[in-house]
């Protein structure tokens, strides 16, 4: 405080005003840091995927989501909270988005020889930039062609801010798409705006309740109705639903009461290897 009044008296002496914060400072210098960082780790293959299980209402698995993880030698396992943002203002978003869809089309492909795993499907959080690229779809199409992947196998979380952004691209794109076989999952739903008349002109498959609402449930009367209503909105729109965030086996039973098919939290399992899933695969005896 003291340095910055020093420093615009200074300044203004010169009939320059110039704004020092050595708050403001560090703050920059961190997020460069974190942007070569990000440049380097891509280079430096140090990004990884994990899968978390998303099961039907008898708790079979049916497929995963797909969530990036950053192993940085110093910083440690980074959380997607702390780059993503960081990635879609730099750009890095495209090679990195790039290289996360042609992972999950490389596992999809992996999975196909074996009957056990050959319908598992994949959802892959697709950011806004990512989307509205031009060429996104060809990217798409490309990743699910160099793997052999039937395009009913992937899912592409996409968000609500991200559809509101440019309607017109978004049908267009997510059409193409959707001719491929491809579907579309509108993640974190609820915490947006959309209205039942704009989701409908969009070529959709599935809602995905946001854990905010999962969480209290059981304890906020207002959560279980916000759940309720995104359950009855999915119904007659024609769409399937999936909870996230479920921790809890009342959680569970309290959706399935409320008509939910499809699950996904802690409860059935956390983010991890790939190798994880292997052990749902099987119901435990
Ligand atoms: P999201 O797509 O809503 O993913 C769900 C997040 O909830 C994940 O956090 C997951 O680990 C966490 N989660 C799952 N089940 C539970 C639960 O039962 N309890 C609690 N407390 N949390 C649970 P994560 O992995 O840290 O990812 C955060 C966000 O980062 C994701 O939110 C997604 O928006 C973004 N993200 C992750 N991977 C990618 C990616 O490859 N591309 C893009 N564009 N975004 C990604
Ligand atoms: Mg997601
Ligand atoms: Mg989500
Ligand atoms: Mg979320």
């Amino acid at each position: 405080q003291a340095d910055l009044a020093m420093y615009e008296a200074k300044a203004a002496g010169r009939n320059t005003l110039c704004f020092f914060d050595p708050e403001m400072q560090a703050a920059l210098t961190a997020r460069s840091m974190l942007e070569s960082d990000l440049r380097l780790g891509l280079s430096l293959g140090q990004f990884m995927l994990h899968y978390q299980a998303q099961v039907d209402e008898g708790g079979a698995l049916v497929g995963a989501e797909v969530l990036l993880r950053w192993q940085h030698p110093v910083r440690g396992l980074v959380s997607p909270l702390d780059f993503i943002p960081l990635a879609e203002e730099t750009g890095l978003i495209l090679p990195l988005g790039a290289w996360v869809l042609d992972e999950a089309c490389a596992q999809l492909g992996r999975w196909r020889a074996d009957a056990r795993t050959s319908a598992l499907t994949l959802s892959v959080n697709v950011s806004a930039r990512q989307f509205h690229q031009p060429g996104f779809v060809d990217l798409v199409i490309a990743a699910l062609e160099r793997h052999g992947v039937d395009g009913g196998l992937l899912k592409l979380e996409l968000t609500e801010s991200l559809l509101l952004d440019d309607v017109d691209d978004t049908i267009a794109k997510m059409s193409a798409l959707k001719a491929r076989g491809v579907g579309f999952s509108l993640d974190d739903f609820g915490t947006g705006y959309s209205s039942l008349a704009y989701l409908k002109r969009l070529p959709l498959d599935q809602l995905k309740i946001d854990r905010s609402f999962v969480r209290d449930l059981l304890t906020d009367p207002n959560d279980a109705e916000i759940a309720r209503a995104i359950i009855t909105m999915a119904d007659s729109l024609g769409l399937s639903v999936i909870a996230e965030g479920v921790e809890t086996e009342a959680q569970r039973a309290c959706l399935a009461n409320q008509g939910c098919h499809a699950y996904q939290g802690y409860l059935f399992g956390r983010p991890g290897p790939v190798e994880l899933l292997w052990e749902q695969l099987v119901p435990k005896a």
